[in-house]
């Protein structure tokens, strides 16, 4: 497509230019024709002029040598030709005559051609006694009654034209009177720098110009037959005849022109205007130069070509701004129409993702309810849960002393019937000591029923540690166990509740007692630091520590690895929720060496606060 247009383009520039070419070509023939026919029209007024000038001159003297061939004197020297008075008169006669008239010469020839007497008889290089006899003017004289001849003098070698008319005496013909006249101030009045105005005999030679170089030059060749025709009549006398290096041709118009060299002062070519002038047998040419007739035509053209160069310039300007707009507009449009087809697509997308949104959402919604009610089943469930593994395990606790305190009472019943008191005593001991331990059992249940909201408050660390060591006391020594306490600088803080704290420091160290009691170490460490503004309570033993796969379970209630009657499986589960409403964390691990390590963290209190709290 685009090597299509682009070859379409070049024919059609190329076409473009073979048509400007053409036009130019066509402009510049048309334009150059009609400089050429103005400088054509130049060239006819100054030949009329220069044809006019030649005409009045030749016109002046035409008729005068038929008069002076009628004056006395010159009949009477035609009767007696070397009577040297009559010569002497004629020669007077002549001489007078010619100054009079402004000639150049006047003589009077004899009919055998020689000069008899001439206005020039006294000067150097006078005609008398030359004979003249080959000159057309004398043989046409005697002949047809009229000669007419243009020549350079063999005598005066000076330029003349020449009228002759015969000297007839007494019927008989017995000379000519010929008039020369000079030709130079015709030449004169020519004078010009560009123009060449010149004077042509029939064998193309010039024999007047107003510029002297081409004097004497033919145009064309100069055959030996043409030489030998001026040779006849020695119009030239001895002058060398050169020829004009210039050629002539008739162009397409019909104008003569003349091409040549050139040179400074001579143009290349000439356009040439002539008229024959045939009573003087000559031609009359007018030679201009088309210089300027070529550049005026060139430049019309040049300024032709230019203002249409400009024009299509223009035209190309504004039609390349209109297509340029018109693609512009064209991508905008194209642009918006893609912008509008995206945003449909867009929004039909977005649609779509929305639809998908409020399908996901109302699927969510399900779920989501489907969750919540899930949850709360398995809440429910769990709670049932925790409710049954708290009555199986309270039945448990409690069936187990109601059943032994049951056979004991049933056994009492039977000893006190037989009288057998001490037995019966020794069973109501143990039933009031199975009620004892269903006592401590509910006393520890009632703890779940914790107040969380109770207020908290500072509680001095040592404090809490004397009291449940005094608690302890007993054990510690029955079991041999010996407890560190470290309590860094002993005036540590945490906030909590006194009583709860101890509870919660008794059931560790008991667990502790009852880790190492069977046990060949029986060191434990309680020791306590302060950790930003948290304290930190360890207590460490060197039992067994906690086996892995219970060690998630321990803080659950009821869970116990102890024999039966010996753990009631509640005092980390009540441990971990008091230190958990203290706003604290109980966590538990095996030591590296050995032993469990449980640790308090809780929240540290100043000691100037529980001044104030007392
Ligand atoms: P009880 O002491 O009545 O069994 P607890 O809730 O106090 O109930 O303890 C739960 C269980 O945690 C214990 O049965 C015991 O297995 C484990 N336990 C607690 N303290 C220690 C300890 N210092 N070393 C080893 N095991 C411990």
């Amino acid at each position: 497509m685009q090597r299509l247009s682009t070859t379409r383009l070049s024919a059609v520039l190329l076409l473009c230019l073979v048509v400007v070419a053409g036009l130019s070509w066509l402009a510049h023939y048309q334009t150059r024709a009609k400089a050429f026919h103005d400088l054509h029209d130049r060239g006819q007024n100054t030949l009329s002029l220069a044809e006019s000038s030649l005409r009045g001159q030749l016109a002046r003297f035409e008729r005068l040598p038929k008069l002076l061939a009628d004056q006395r004197v010159i009949r009477s020297l035609m009767l007696s030709p070397s009577n040297s008075d009559l010569i002497l008169a004629a020669n007077m006669y002549l001489r007078d005559t010619a100054e009079l008239l402004g000639a150049s010469d006047v003589y009077v020839m004899y009919r055998d051609g020689v000069t008899l007497a001439a206005s020039n008889f006294d000067q150097p290089h006078s005609f008398v006694g030359g004979n003249f006899a080959f000159r057309p003017y004398f043989f046409d004289a005697m002949r047809h009654g009229e000669g007419r001849f243009y020549a350079l003098g063999t005598t005066s070698n000076k330029r003349g034209y020449y009228f002759g008319a015969p000297i007839d005496v007494a019927g008989q013909r017995r000379g000519v009177m010929v008039i020369k006249i000079d030709v130079d101030e015709i030449e004169q009045a020519w004078a010009s720098d560009d123009l060449r105005i010149l004077v042509t005999d029939p064998e193309n030679i010039i024999f007047l110009s107003n510029r002297p170089d081409w004097l004497f030059h033919a145009f064309g060749e100069l055959t030996p037959e043409r030489l030998a025709r001026t040779e006849e009549t020695r119009r030239y006398a001895n002058a060398p005849i050169g020829e004009i290096e210039y050629r002539a041709r008739t162009d397409r118009h019909g104008f003569r022109l003349l091409t040549g060299p050139g040179s400074e002062t001579d143009a290349s070519e000439y356009l040439v205007v002539a008229r024959e002038m045939p009573q003087a047998d000559w031609e009359v040419q007018v030679l201009l130069p088309t210089r300027a007739a070529r550049v005026q035509a060139a430049a019309t053209v040049a300024i032709g070509l230019s203002l249409s160069g400009i024009v299509a310039l223009l035209g190309l300007i504004v039609w390349q701004r209109r297509r340029q707009l018109a693609i512009r507009l064209a991508i905008e449009q194209a642009a918006k129409d893609d912008l509008e087809r995206r945003v449909a697509l867009r929004t039909s997308e977005l649609r779509d993702v929305n639809m998908a949104l409020e399908d996901e959402v109302t699927e969510r919604r399900a779920t989501e309810e489907q969750l919540r009610k899930t949850q709360s089943e398995l809440v429910q469930a769990g709670k049932l849960a925790a409710l049954g593994q708290m009555s199986a395990a309270l039945s448990h606790e409690f069936n187990q002393p109601l059943g032994a305190a049951r056979n004991y009472a049933e056994n009492a019943q039977l000893l006190l019937d037989r009288g057998r008191n001490v037995e019966a005593r020794s069973n109501i001991d143990r039933i009031v000591g199975m009620i004892d331990r269903m006592t401590r059992i509910s006393r520890h249940l009632r703890n779940f029923a914790r107040k969380p909201n109770q207020q908290l408050r500072p509680v001095a660390l040592a404090e809490a540690v004397a009291a449940a060591q005094e608690l302890l006391g007993w054990r510690l020594t029955k079991c041999g166990v010996t407890l560190t306490v470290d309590l860094g600088d002993g005036a540590l803080c945490v906030t909590g509740g006194a009583v709860r704290l101890q509870q919660v420091l008794v059931n560790l160290l008991s667990n502790a007692i009852d880790a190492v009691e069977d046990w060949p170490d029986k060191r434990l460490h309680l020791r306590a630091r302060l950790c930003g503004d948290m304290v930190q309570i360890t207590l460490r033993d060197h039992g067994a520590g906690v086996a892995e796969g219970v060690q998630a379970r321990i803080f659950d209630p009821f869970f116990s690895t102890k024999e039966v009657g010996k753990g009631l499986g509640l005092g980390l589960s009540i441990s971990y929720n008091i230190v958990h409403d203290f706003g604290g964390r109980l966590s538990m691990r095996n030591h590296p060496e050995g032993g469990a390590e449980f640790t308090i963290e809780l929240r540290a209190a100043a000691q100037a606060s529980i001044e104030a709290a007392q």
